[in-house]
């Protein structure tokens, strides 16, 4: 055996100081440290602490009340120091005193020092090898417990062999009382969706375990008879990576507080935080459960009540949030107590509930729902301490077969519930087969404008419009909008007009109007000459006239087609000069641009009369009905056209009456004052080349 480089430190305790001085001769050549010899027990114990040694070598038979294993004991104990005994007893008597100490070794007298040296060299190497032992198996112990899973391992019979506290306080078992039992007395777990539940899956579980890592969630029942949801796994502790099995280690963790954070998060997902009913993702999903259930069987019927309160916005704008809030709350409440247990509320948003009614036998259990609800609303609600009356329009669908999907369903509510607020408050729509109808016919209208433009199916015809002092001269024509339908034939605006505006599709027809209309008066120009020269009246519709652009684009079109200002005469409503500044500030722009502005309809729309001061208009158009008016019997045979002559007239503005049908209301408007008049008593409206025959015409008559 070559040098020892250790350096080890070696305590030899030995009554025999020949002995003990050859013994440290020797171990001092082998490269061992020898601090300290020890001739008896005391003087051992003593001094030992300070040695610090790696091993002590021990001799048994030590003279004194102590022998060399009593001193071992507390050595081992004490110090954790590993001793190899020396002795030259052999009797079994003290090999088995000597064996309690658990020594790492003995060597008996007389040895050799080849002997001797492997004893030690073991001793140390297993001691080394202890100590590592120990400390990974203290480092694994903190680390289970800190762990926030549970632990607990068995043996190959599932029988208990470590719990961590965490599987302490899950399970109710002690570790102390679980050790050696069967896991399954200690861990009873219930699969998630057992029906009736399986006692043994544990067990099986287990025994499946043997070939794979198994993961699942479960139920735990506690040692007290509690339920608690875990997440588990059982994996198999080899010996080897591939070895044999030694046992299994089943890991659990209580995983309540994420099942409740996945259920409130569900919660808000279908739910409406303010009033706790269904929102529009829980609604649409329970009315498609209906839907379909209906689809397979048309008996099972059901009926959608789409409600949107009267005035909530006049609520909330006044008293506040707060209150539209507490409003909004009380409401739900007391919808909740009109329905019956199979039926759903939700709230959509805003001030809109939905109310979702299944197995309805007929009509009457719909309309029984509506009373209760118009009851519940009719009684003043106290937010923010004062009475609060409400009421509700109500759009209601029943099942058909013709529903595929809950959108439908929903759709034609929100077109029934229009007409129900069309009507006025606290009003309810059945949706029927006619509106459905329109419904369609509206989705299908609306194609097939934004078609109509590319394909050039406007058309524009032009109306003449009158000096009412006889003899009456042509003085222009308002230019109108019609459609040459590729099925329906030619179409009235009334037909298309909303519909285009409500699209959008009203401004880039309207440019294209306009710039019909110029080329119609220029061309007019050419082949008609006309003195004093005609003008032509086009009307603008809201949208168009609330074009950021709109005045550049009324000069551009000016300028490139080469027409003077002053014969243009933009025709706006009443409602757009109610606007307010921004508005005003387009109507002074189109003014500086030289062109003529004429208001609409005048009398029918929103605006006062104080509106018109100060703004640069030059005409009021009177609206039709107010003409109408004039040949009726009993009526104050135009009172209001006499009142809107006499403000123009303070205004400066020029008046045409709109519609006139007959003689008598042409003379009639012109004794009260009006300057200009157009309707059907004069011409219907005309194409482009009809109205150039028209201007031949009466320039001859009045030539
Ligand atoms: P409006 O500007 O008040 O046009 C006058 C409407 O009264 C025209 O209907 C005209 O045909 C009709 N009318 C004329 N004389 C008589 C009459 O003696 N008796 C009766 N019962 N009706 C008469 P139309 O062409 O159907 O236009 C309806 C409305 O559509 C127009 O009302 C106007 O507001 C709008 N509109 C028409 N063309 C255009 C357009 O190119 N652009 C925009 N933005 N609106 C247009
Ligand atoms: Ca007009
Ligand atoms: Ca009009």
């Amino acid at each position: 055996m070559g040098r020892c480089m250790t350096n080890q430190r070696i305590v030899v305790v030995e009554d025999d100081a020949i002995v003990a001085r050859d013994l440290q001769r020797t171990l001092t050549r082998w490269g061992y440290h020898v601090p300290a010899i020890a001739g008896s027990a005391v003087e051992a114990l003593e001094r030992m602490a300070t040695a610090d040694p790696d091993l002590v070598l021990m001799d048994i038979h030590l003279r004194g009340e102590m022998d060399g294993i009593a001193v071992a004991e507390q050595v081992q104990s004490r110090l954790a120091v590993p001793v190899v005994f020396l002795t030259a007893h052999s009797d079994d008597a003290t090999l088995r005193r000597a064996k309690v100490t658990s020594p790492y070794g003995y060597v008996l007298k007389p040895f050799e020092d080849r002997e001797l040296r492997i004893a030690i060299e073991i001793a140390l190497h297993k001691h080394a090898t202890d100590t590592r032992l120990r400390r990974l198996e203290r480092w694994l112990n903190a680390t289970l417990r800190s762990i926030s899973d549970a632990v607990i391992a068995t043996d190959l019979d599932s029988s208990i062999l470590f719990m961590n506290p965490i599987a302490e306080n899950l399970t109710g078992w002690r570790q102390a009382e679980a050790l050696g039992r069967p896991v399954g007395d200690v861990v009873k777990a219930l699969p998630d969706e057992a029906d009736p539940p399986q006692p043994n899956f544990l067990s099986q579980a287990f025994a499946g375990a043997l070939d794979h890592d198994l993961i699942a969630s479960g139920r735990l029942v506690t040692r007290h008879g509690s339920q608690v949801p875990v997440e588990y796994g059982i994996g198999p502790i080899r010996d080897d990576d591939d070895g044999p099995i030694l046992g299994l280690v089943l890991t659990f963790r209580d995983i309540s507080a994420r099942l409740e954070t996945d259920r409130q998060l569900r919660y808000f997902a279908l739910h409406d935080v303010l009033t706790g009913l269904s929102n529009r993702v829980g609604f649409m999903d329970r009315l498609a459960t209906a839907c379909e259930r209906a689809k397979r069987n048309p008996e099972e019927r059901y009926a959608v009540l789409l409600l949107d309160l009267d005035r909530f916005k006049i609520v909330n704008d006044s008293l506040g949030h707060l209150v539209g809030d507490q409003l909004l709350v009380e409401i739900a409440q007391r919808l909740r107590t009109c329905l019956r247990a199979q039926d759903s509320i939700a709230r959509l948003g805003g001030d809109e509930f939905a109310i979702l009614l299944t197995d309805i036998a007929d009509a009457g259990d719909v309309m029984r729902a509506v009373g209760r609800i118009r009851d519940q609303l009719s009684a003043a609600i106290v937010v923010g301490g004062r009475d609060v009356f409400t009421s509700a329009s109500i759009g209601i669908v029943v099942s058909a077969p013709g529903y595929q999907v809950a959108e439908d369903v929903l759709r034609d509510a929100d077109v029934a519930l229009y007409r129900a607020k069309d009507l006025g408050q606290g009003r309810y729509v059945l949706f029927d087969s006619e509106m459905h109808r329109r419904v369609v016919a509206s989705m299908q209208l609306e194609t097939e404008l934004w078609r109509a433009l590319e394909r050039q199916e406007f058309r524009v015809v032009f109306e003449p419009i009158l000096s009412l002092q006889v003899p009456r001269r042509l003085r222009g024509f308002e230019a109108l909008l019609r459609w040459q339908h590729p099925t329906r034939g030619l179409l009235q605006p009334s037909a298309f007009l909303d519909l285009a505006e409500e699209t959008g599709l009203l401004v880039p027809v309207g440019w294209w109007g306009l710039r019909q209309a110029v080329e119609a008066l220029l061309a007019w120009d050419r082949e008609a000459p006309h003195e004093p020269p005609l003008t032509i009246s086009v009307n603008l519709s809201n949208r168009q006239f609330l074009q950021p652009d709109l005045v550049e684009q009324v000069a551009e079109t000016l300028v490139t087609l080469g027409l003077a200002p002053d014969r243009l005469c933009l025709e706006i409503t009443e409602n757009v000069i109610a606007e307010g500044e921004a508005a005003l500030h387009k109507i002074k722009g189109l003014h500086d641009l030289g062109v003529q502005l004429h208001v609409d309809d005048f009398g029918t729309g929103y605006s006062s009369l104080n509106l018109l001061h100060g703004i640069p208009i030059q005409a009021l158009k009177i609206d039709r009905s107010f003409v109408d008016q004039l040949n009726r019997p009993g009526s104050s045979k135009g009172a209001i056209v006499r009142t809107i002559v006499l403000l123009a007239r303070e205004f400066g503005l020029r008046v045409i009456a709109e519609g006139v049908e007959d003689e008598r209301q042409a003379m009639l408007l012109h004794e009260l004052g009006c300057d200009c008049g157009q309707g059907f008593w004069f011409d219907h409206a005309l194409d482009a080349a009809g109205a150039r025959d028209l201007i031949l015409r009466s320039a001859a008559v009045e030539g």
